[in-house]
């Protein structure tokens, strides 16, 4: 096997890892990152709507409102010190991308344009604020374009087409990781310092997604199966407007932009759900919103999905029942300006003209909330007392700041990636100055090379891809926008299930070494199956509803018994039949709760 030595390893080039790649190499660490994708196909560069940052370029606006609307947003689980963290620096990294060369839409008068965006307001709650940046509905792709280049120029070490399948640990410290050259089949070792994890989310749980193909949560199962935590697994987000049946996400922009969502009556659904905010109330209110038009029989024709209405008629229409000036009135030159990306999807894939016809839609499973657990400086936090992990650092979506709690709201993701990115990397150029280098185990990479060879010469029955299918179905109806403990107890049963065929009765078609996807497919799946699992575990485990976990049996938020993160690992250590426990609950920082009434828990009003 192959040996590479760096100090610091990055799993993953999306904007996380790219982020802290830089910052962690200007600090003068030598850096390698090493990723399953070419950096520019990371799922970043699928985001479209925007970034937030209390910049006030159009509104008042102040990063003590973007960190209410984040905590409020989250439901109150969100950790106060990490909102206030994130809307603080928001601003910073905003101008720092604009620095190295992002072209953000502009105002007339030459300032970073901005956009509305769901749940995002000024003066604690009192009006809807223009505060997502945006590069017109491509901006995850400009961010990563930006970084890339800036890493190039930093010449950061990238290992492109490399696959991380393990973590090496030894003297509980974290010596580096395992990874699968994609074309060659061979087993490389990254010994290092400093590893971490930015390796994007694991929506192809589910069946409906806006999640690209390798978003199957490698590094959190990872982390998993060593018996590290994962912090609050049973929110996952459900974004309302995915392209009916292909999941393809329509950003929240358009209603942004003033877009409206309307049932089989033609009528505007969400000034009965959220009066104030209608169509922009946060995106758990509004999948709800939209399952419970398609229950009482209200989707277009009899099916289960609602229209998205961006057509300037109207808008304007609407624009004119809000007493909104004229001057806000948009026309189809502007919708063609603002959402070019969203007008080619539809037309592409649908046939569907938006500036002619409203658009298809139901609700997709979009983004996790919970992930590897880690404090501000995206340092790996084992239990409630915030031991740290040495060595182990994670940011982007697979980690859990806690920073969007219960529930994200719209462009604090992207903000996310730019603002714990940089300080894992920040922080990870300090570390190591301070660490000495822990030699590898003489074992490392051989639990995996036997691994792999199980699932690449098993003689089983079960079609990778047909198992994956059944889980993500299963998923969908089972662990989706509503939850029972009938469900839930199903899901976890049957998520045993299938981890049994798994393990004993797989197959796949390819034996070959050379770019051989099957393998790598079965082997991802596997991670799935884990993720799912803890999923439905801590879904199963918490009684009452709160953001993106939504329990038709327990429909209130309980704030007394369930103000607290859910930690859940595995004490048997043993990958196929891992005894999930989850005794540990972690407090939730209330820090700005504490000088300000306004951070409380309070019942949600719309
Ligand atoms: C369609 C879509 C639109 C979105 N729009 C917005 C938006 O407008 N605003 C917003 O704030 N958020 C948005 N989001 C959410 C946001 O884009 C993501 O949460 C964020 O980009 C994730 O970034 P990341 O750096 O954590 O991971 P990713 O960008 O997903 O990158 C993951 C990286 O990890 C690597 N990787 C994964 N597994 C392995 C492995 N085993 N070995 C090696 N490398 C591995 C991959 O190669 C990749 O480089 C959107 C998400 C989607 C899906």
């Amino acid at each position: 096997m192959q040996i590479h030595k760096h100090e610091a390893i990055i799993v993953g080039a999306g904007g996380a890892g790219l982020m802290a790649a830089l910052y962690a190499s200007k600090g003068g660490t030598d850096v390698a990152v090493v990723s399953k994708l070419y950096p520019t196909r990371s799922h970043t560069g699928a985001a479209q709507g925007g970034i937030s940052a209390a910049l006030g370029n159009l509104d008042d606006d102040a990063p003590i409102y973007h960190a209410y609307d984040t905590v409020k947003g989250g439901d109150y689980l969100t950790d106060q010190n990490a909102a206030m963290v994130l809307a603080d620096n928001a601003i910073d990294a905003v101008i720092e991308l604009e620095h190295m060369g992002l072209p953000f839409d502009r105002t007339p008068d030459g300032k970073i344009s901005q956009r509305r965006f769901g749940g995002h307001t000024s003066n604690f709650g009192e009006s809807l604020v223009r505060r997502a940046c945006h590069a017109a509905d491509r901006t995850g792709h400009m961010i990563l374009q930006t970084l890339y280049q800036q890493c190039i120029k930093q010449k950061v070490n990238f290992f492109d087409e490399f696959q991380v399948v393990d973590l090496i640990i030894n003297k509980d410290k974290c010596v580096g990781v395992v990874a699968v050259d994609i074309g060659t089949g061979e087993f490389h070792i990254y010994h290092g310092k400093a590893v971490l994890f930015a390796s994007g989310g694991w929506g192809r749980c589910w069946e409906v997604t806006s999640n690209a193909h390798s978003l199957t949560g490698d590094g959190a199962a990872v982390v998993l199966r060593k018996g590290i935590p994962l912090q609050d697994m049973e929110f996952y987000q459900f974004h309302p407007t995915g392209i009916y049946r292909m999941g393809i996400l329509i950003t929240e922009g358009v209603r942004g932009e003033g877009g409206v969502l309307l049932n089989s009556r033609g009528e505007r659904f969400m000034e009965r759900y959220a009066p104030s905010v209608k169509d922009l109330a946060s995106r758990d209110v509004v999948s709800r919103a939209i399952y419970d038009e398609v229950e009482a029989g209200r989707g277009i024709k009899g099916n289960n999905y609602v229209h998205l209405d961006i057509r300037p008629s109207t808008v304007n229409r609407f624009f004119a029942e809000e007493g909104r000036p004229e001057s806000d009135y948009i026309d189809d030159a502007y919708v063609e300006k603002k959402l070019p990306d969203i007008l080619d999807f539809c037309r592409t894939y649908l046939g569907v003209d938006p500036v002619k016809e409203p658009m298809p839609v139901q609700p997709t499973a979009h983004y996790g909330m919970g992930g590897i657990p880690t404090n501000i400086d995206a340092e790996v936090v084992t239990d409630e007392n915030w031991a740290v992990y040495p060595g182990l650092y994670a940011a982007g979506e697979t980690a859990c700041v806690s920073v969007h709690g219960a529930n994200r709201l719209g462009t604090n993701a992207l903000l996310e990636l730019v603002v714990f990115g940089r300080r894992g990397g920040m922080k990870i150029a300090e570390d190591v100055k301070q660490m000495e280098w822990t030699d590898l185990p003489s074992d490392a990479g051989k639990a995996m090379e036997s691994e792999f060879k199980r699932i690449r010469t098993s003689k089983g029955k079960t079609k990778s891809h047909e198992l994956r299918q059944k889980m993500q179905n299963m998923m969908m109806r089972k662990v989706g926008v509503y939850r029972t403990e009938e469900t839930l107890s199903e899901a976890v049963e049957e998520l045993k299930e299938m981890k049994q065929l798994y393990y004993t009765d797989l197959t796949i078609d390819d034996e070959g070494s050379i770019f051989n996807t099957d393998l790598m497919e079965a082997w991802e799946l596997g991670c799935l199956l884990d993720l799912a699992e803890v999923t439905a575990v801590s879904a199963l485990n918490r009684t009452e509803s709160r953001g993106g976990h939504s329990r038709d049996d327990y429909k209130k938020r309980d704030d007394e018994n369930w103000l607290v993160h859910t930690l859940v690992h595995s004490d048997s250590g043993d990958v196929q039949n891992p005894n999930y426990q989850i005794n540990i609950k972690k407090k939730v920082d209330l820090s700005l709760a504490e000088k300000d009434d306004k951070f409380i828990p309070k019942e949600r009003v719309y």
